[in-house]
């Protein structure tokens, strides 16, 4: 990640001894850089895709959110000198983002005109009518306009013919895949392009990274050989921490807002409107100017919440995922994931937004395995989802699951191992929660095979009778409820051969095992409409049973702190970090799991 604060872009004037700039355009492109977008420079990988798009090629532009993806296609429309003149067209999911834009390069005096579902005829009329005169530099248009209006095809076509159809750019590429979090089946059509109009170049831009979503990408839109730039999805400036949600986080939000940044901006992500509206109303009576912000809400409500925020007359949003896609705030110091996301690549797409401007920042994620249930019982009862997609959500939500639970690597090389990059842990300078946490405590590493085969045989003998892992945790270290007495639970295999395992690590086993799929839960909805979870061996058990497999599980060592470590370094540079306050030593409280945290410190 080149940090747009520090980082004065890598080249901007025209050298020709710079193999970037030694194109037949180089020079009008350091021109319309200058004079058009007025900015000093290009950031990182930028001109090499502005450049082999201009050769003609098909480029794959792989940036994280706010690296600088609009450019690397902007910039080619208004340049002539390339192989390629006429029209760019530009495919955009969202329609507020293209408006967004649009107005952007109107203001800079390019011109540019959007098609979507949103205008009326007279407006269409006007913008094809300039588009036929080759008046218009860019055209935005959504993907479902391409497929219910073949006016706009024609038009498209037409340009073609007549050789003034310069460029496709699809934006968040990442739509076409399926395989992505944030699949639009309008897009998956998209890939006609390259079939109609074989030698106009085509360029994929998107924040995710993932291996299979980018494969799927490529292969989708018949570009499979074309040029593509990736950087390290790392972002330095970034703290991450996964919070145990027992504690009370309105308070901890509270002390957030008002004791280490106040004044400064932030997003607070919730999982449903309501929940926005509750954590909301819930901060304002503690004193905090917050407020909501959900796809319930009229456009134009929207619009002055966003405004608002971006003025800084509210200091946070509580939010679905649907904010953020967008929007252009440098200055967000603090993202909290109230309840926990429903994938690790929009997790990572969310925290993105904090610290675009290359400052320290950090992503505050509250963890409660109950969560993580209801989810799921969301995702088995929704109704307008097929079996794939379901299976689908529930993979991507055991990925979160597990990183959740992981309280020993390093958050960044967790996520950036999802993305399929390697990161070196010793790269994190203590700049995640388990980083620093293991500068103090020690860790040791247990087998589990033989509990975990224990607790399968439990819950098979059980299962059928529809228990919940909260009875089966009972169960299996031998408690004598009412309900196992009744049921008879007290006589079965397994019964309290985990007597001896303190209940929060066993729990964690239990979590461990749902995320692996050796375990899993299912809701059943009762006669009175209440949908109940239910645990019952996985995809995997009996595999695992016969098997010889061997499972591992890390645990905090007894006694927790290091003797033979000082605790971590408080990290002094401002510049540098953030969390735990630079100049005063970390808070260390032990929370209900023996494990100490790091909290944010009284200032
Ligand atoms: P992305 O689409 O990758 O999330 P954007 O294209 O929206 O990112 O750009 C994010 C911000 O970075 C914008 O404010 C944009 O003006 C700024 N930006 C882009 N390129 C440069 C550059 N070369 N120098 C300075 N600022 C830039
Ligand atoms: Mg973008
Ligand atoms: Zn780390």
């Amino acid at each position: 990640y080149v940090n747009p604060a520090k980082q004065m872009a890598h080249i901007g004037d025209y050298d020709s001894s710079n193999a970037e700039m030694r194109f037949e355009w180089s020079q009008e492109v350091c021109a319309v850089l200058r004079n058009v977008f007025k900015l000093p420079g290009f950031r990182h990988n930028q001109l090499e895709a502005i450049n082999a798009t201009l050769s003609g090629k098909d480029v794959f532009v792989l940036m994280p959110t706010g690296g600088g993806k609009s450019l690397c296609y902007q910039l080619p429309a208004l340049v002539y000198g390339g192989k390629t003149k006429g029209t760019t067209i530009v495919i955009s999911p969202l329609i507020s983002l293209m408006q967004d834009q649009v107005e952007h390069l109107l203001e800079k005096g390019i011109k540019a005109a959007m098609v979507s579902s949103r205008g009326d005829a007279g407006e269409r009329r006007n913008t094809f009518q300039q588009l036929k005169s080759g008046d218009l530099s860019l055209l935005y248009v959504s993907p479902e306009m391409l497929t219910t209006n073949s006016q706009l095809r024609n038009v498209i076509s037409s340009l073609y013919y007549r050789d003034c159809l310069a460029r496709i750019v699809i934006d968040e590429a990442h739509c076409v895949s399926s395989w992505g979090h944030d699949f639009r089946p309008d897009y998956k059509q998209l890939g006609q392009f390259k079939k109609d109009y074989p030698n106009v170049p085509l360029m994929a831009l998107t924040a995710t990274a993932n291996e299979r979503v980018r494969l799927d990408v490529g292969f989708n839109l018949n570009i499979t050989g074309c040029a593509l730039f990736t950087q390290s999805f790392n972002r330095p400036n970034l703290y991450y921490e996964v919070r145990d949600k027992q504690r009370d986080v309105l308070a901890e939000i509270k002390e957030l807002m008002k004791v280490k940044y106040p004044g400064r901006s932030g997003i607070i992500y919730c999982h449903s409107k309501n929940s926005c509206e509750e954590t909301a109303t819930k901060l304002n009576r503690l004193g905090l100017k917050v407020t909501y912000y959900h796809a319930g809400m009229e456009p134009e409500e929207r619009l002055q919440v966003q405004i608002g925020w971006q003025e800084g007359r509210y200091q946070a949003i509580c939010a679905t995922v649907a904010f953020g896609m967008g929007i252009d705030k440098a200055d967000v110091r603090f993202v909290v994931h109230y309840t926990l996301p429903r994938n690790l690549e929009g997790y990572y797409q969310e925290t993105g937004r904090a610290g675009r401007d290359g400052l320290p920042s950090e992503c505050i994620l509250y963890y409660a395995y109950r969560d993580a249930t209801s989810i799921m019982t969301m995702i088995d009862r929704d109704k307008d989802i097929d079996y794939d997609t379901k299976e689908k959500q529930r993979t991507f939500l055991k990925q979160v699951l597990q990183y959740c639970e992981n309280q020993t690597d390093c958050r960044r090389h967790q996520v950036l191992q999802y993305f399929n990059e390697k990161f070196d842990s010793k790269d994190c300078h203590n700049q995640c929660d388990n980083c620093r946490i293991a500068t103090v405590c020690e860790f040791e590493t247990r087998d589990i095979t033989g509990i975990t085969k224990d607790i399968i045989r439990t819950i098979l003998a059980i299962q059928d009778d529809n228990v919940t892992m909260l009875h089966c945790i009972d169960v299996f270290r031998g408690a004598k409820t009412a309900k196992i007495l009744g049921a008879g639970h007290n006589n079965v295999p397994g019964y309290a051969a985990g007597k001896d395992v303190e209940r929060t690590d066993m729990e964690r086993i239990f979590h461990h095992l749902v995320a692996q799929s050796i375990l899993k839960e299912s809701a059943i909805v009762n006669k009175s409409g209440y949908a109940s979870s239910y645990l019952r061996a996985g995809g995997r058990a009996v595999g695992l049973l016969s098997g010889t497999e061997k499972l591992t599980l890390t645990f905090l060592k007894n006694g927790a702190a290091k003797k033979s470590k000082p605790p971590p370094k408080p990290v002094n540079s401002a510049s540098k970090s953030i969390a735990p306050k630079s100049k005063t030593k970390p808070t260390k409280t032990a929370s209900k799991t023996g494990r100490p945290r790091f909290g944010v410190s009284k200032g």
